[in-house]
């Protein structure tokens, strides 16, 4: 038998093959289209048990089995398994692509919510419906059919443009580099980003150093390099690419004016006043003129803080660089020399603090504090030795099941995530209990001793493990928005971020240090410098992201492309508004920002500071209880947490569970204050 299609327990990677890859899945297709046939075909009334419910069964079986094969493709990228994950993946993406342009499914829904069993159907179920029905109109399933053929077009000319934007993009960071012959002129450069740049000259055949506008290799000179007209030369190659100041083919200013209108043109098509609307839809905020308010909001509490880095810095540069004038190309360079001088410690010596088995029994010890829950190593299947694999025990019950692969590999690829291989529902047996990977690359553990992290690594550990116990803790029996499914896309950072605040909390991180070579605790004094690096410079980081993310929005929602106004001036009002430090006058930073015209971030920019202000607010509950309890890690409010926004996963808007989480609508003072940004009473 096929052991992908082996849906029994967990998944069996002692017996999964390439091989095994294209029968599993062709069948698993032809099942689901099979299905859809017959239930589109079906005269009789639609319900849940006679339509909803087979369409999951059979869609999660294909979701499962090709979650093994993305899986093994993202962790063990050998060629077979490459070759057998892509051989399949057009034939997947596209059933997925017909699926969501299904008119007739699109009326068996539709007919679903207007029937009599709708309303006696539990809010899970009703809302499972009502996602259905809403990503179906935003695709344009319910426009008139004279207006589709328009519809149409303007998606596949925006795809387009947003995949030109890119490669212009792309193509003139290529375009421009930087040839240093003498090392004396790459002082202050660290060693690292040197050894790179050599090679990077070598690899073309020349001697000397090559610099280019990728980021490996364009920050470090702007954050460290003494070389003040190399920087200066970089920063404006980076500032101008893809614009009017470069070559004309590969301009991005047209492309910008395009891509607005027809987003404007969709919008309208669609019944939207404008196209941030139609971003904010399917996402947590309500309105573009609330996301607006919560970004003019926060940059006037940042405001004075930035104001108070911008003199510090001044001052600093005057008196210890002897420079009066800093021009946008030394800020980096000189906010860097400010914060050695201040803050200096190096992230080696924090790293020699945190041991993985200490880490590990500190992350545990959080999660069974918070949550009353037991972790405990188990057994399974795994696709390499050093993956390991354990379950969550609440009063001696099975929650859930987490596998963890902590070591970076060649083969794997690179960053941290979590994904799931068994989501949560009710079976006809009972429970279905889920499983989670969990996926970092921390250096592995050379020799007899255990990994040491650097602080950062603990951090991106306890993240991936709030997405996981999003995952695993859920309490939701319908696997459409149960744990991660279905939360909206800019809340789903909440329990993520939440977990990172205990790695800033003296207790919680202390309790997990032990010096690899004399096994003392973290000083108390470095403790102190890592947090005053970490707000180094918070208020005008904060404006900076505003910034982008206001911009993003009034350029999705008041702006007009037709107006006689061009995106370059709302910018510049936009920077008036909020920004405390203003670029040059060519500076052409829309022409490079990818993530609202390349990638999928329109009018969802925002969603940044927003999940960090959901999650620094719901972390100060927890700090509210220790002022009682003595502790964060409290475990009534733990419990609360679980119960209103863990366990209900998509199954409500997150706006509602996080209102019941804490009595109130989100506000950014904790975030503020947490940054170092408290306004003295
Ligand atoms: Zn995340």
């Amino acid at each position: 038998m096929n052991p992908l299609l082996d849906f029994s327990g967990l998944p069996r990677f002692d017996a999964v093959q390439p091989e095994h890859v294209t029968p599993a899945i062709r069948q698993l297709l032809e099942e689901n289209r099979a299905l859809i046939e017959r239930l589109i075909a079906d005269e009789t009334a639609a319900t849940w048990n006679a339509f909803v419910q087979p369409m999951l069964d059979a869609g999660e079986r294909l979701s499962r089995a090709w979650g093994i094969v993305g899986h093994l493709h993202s962790v063990n990228d050998v060629p077979p398994w490459r070759e057998a994950y892509n051989a399949m993946l057009p034939e997947v993406s596209s059933f997925y692509a017909d699926l969501g342009q299904n008119l007739a499914l699109f009326a068996r829904y539709k007919a679903l919510a207007a029937g009599s069993e709708f309303p006696t159907l539990s809010p899970a179920r009703r809302r499972i419906i009502e996602n259905e029905l809403r990503d179906f109109r935003l695709s344009g399933a319910e426009l008139p059919e004279d207006k589709k053929p328009r519809f149409k077009e303007i998606q596949e000319e925006l795809s387009a443009l947003g995949a030109k934007f890119s490669e212009n993009l792309l193509d003139a960071t290529n375009a421009h580099a930087e040839w240093i012959e003498n090392e004396a002129d790459l002082a202050g450069l660290p060693d690292d980003a040197k050894a790179a740049a050599k090679a990077a000259a070598e690899k073309d055949g020349k001697p000397g150093w090559k610099f280019t506008l990728h980021a490996p290799s364009y920050i470090p000179v702007l954050q460290f390099c003494d070389n003040r007209e190399l920087r200066a030369r970089m920063y404006r190659a980076s500032a101008t690419r893809a614009s009017e100041f470069g070559k004309a083919e590969l301009n991005n200013g047209p492309l910008i004016d395009r891509l607005l209108a027809l987003r404007a043109e969709e919008a309208k098509i669609l019944g939207y006043a404008n196209y941030a609307e139609v971003s904010l839809a399917a996402k947590m905020a309500d309105t573009p003129a609330q996301v607006a308010a919560f970004q003019r909001d926060m940059a006037a509490k940042a405001r004075p803080f930035a104001e108070r880095d911008v003199a510090e810095l001044k001052d600093f540069a005057r008196r210890e660089l002897g420079m009066d004038a800093l021009e946008s190309w030394d800020l980096s360079w000189a906010s860097e020399k400010l914060k050695q001088a201040r803050y200096s410690f190096s992230d080696d010596e924090v790293k020699q603090y945190f041991p993985s088995p200490s880490v590990l029994a500190g992350l545990f010890r959080v999660i069974e504090s918070l949550f009353a829950v037991s972790l405990k190593p188990d057994s399974a299947q795994t696709w390499h030795p050093s993956v390991r694999f354990f379950r969550i025990e609440r009063a001696g019950k099975l929650i859930g099941q987490f596998y963890l692969d902590l070591y970076a590999r060649e083969t794997k690829r690179g960053g941290a995530w979590m994904d799931d291989a068994i989501t949560r529902r009710r079976v006809g047996t009972g429970i279905q209990t889920p499983v989670a990977y969990l996926n970092c690359n921390f250096p592995e553990p050379v020799g007899d001793k255990p990994a040491t992290f650097s602080h950062d690594d603990v951090i991106t550990l306890f993240h991936e493990c709030g997405h996981g116990l999003h995952h695993l803790l859920t309490q939701v029996d319908e696997l459409p928005v149960s744990g991660i499914n279905g939360v909206e896309w800019d809340a789903v950072e909440l329990p993520s971020q939440f977990m990172e605040n205990f790695c800033w909390e003296w207790d919680v991180l202390s309790g997990m240090t032990a010096h690899a070579e004399t096994g003392v605790t973290l000083p108390r004094a470095l403790y102190d410098k890592m947090i005053a690096a970490k707000n180094f410079q918070s208020g005008l980081q904060t404006l900076r992201q505003i910034e982008f993310g206001l911009f993003d929005l009034l350029l999705h929602s008041e702006f007009t492309p037709d107006g006689g106004k061009g995106y370059m001036d709302l910018l510049n009002e936009v920077r008036s508004e909020v920004a405390v430090l203003l670029p040059p006058e060519w500076n052409r930073f829309p022409n490079s920002f990818s993530h609202i015209f390349g990638g999928g971030y329109a009018a969802g920019y925002y969603s940044y500071k927003w999940a960090e202000v959901l999650s620094a607010d719901a972390y100060e509950a927890f700090e509210e209880a220790a002022r009682t309890s003595g502790t964060t890690l409290d475990a009534a409010t733990g419990e609360r947490f679980w119960r209103e926004i863990l366990a209900v996963g998509g199954s409500r808007p997150a706006l509602e569970s996080f209102r019941a989480f804490r009595g109130r609508d989100p506000l950014p003072d904790a975030l503020l204050r947490q940054s170092g940004m408290a306004v003295a009473a």
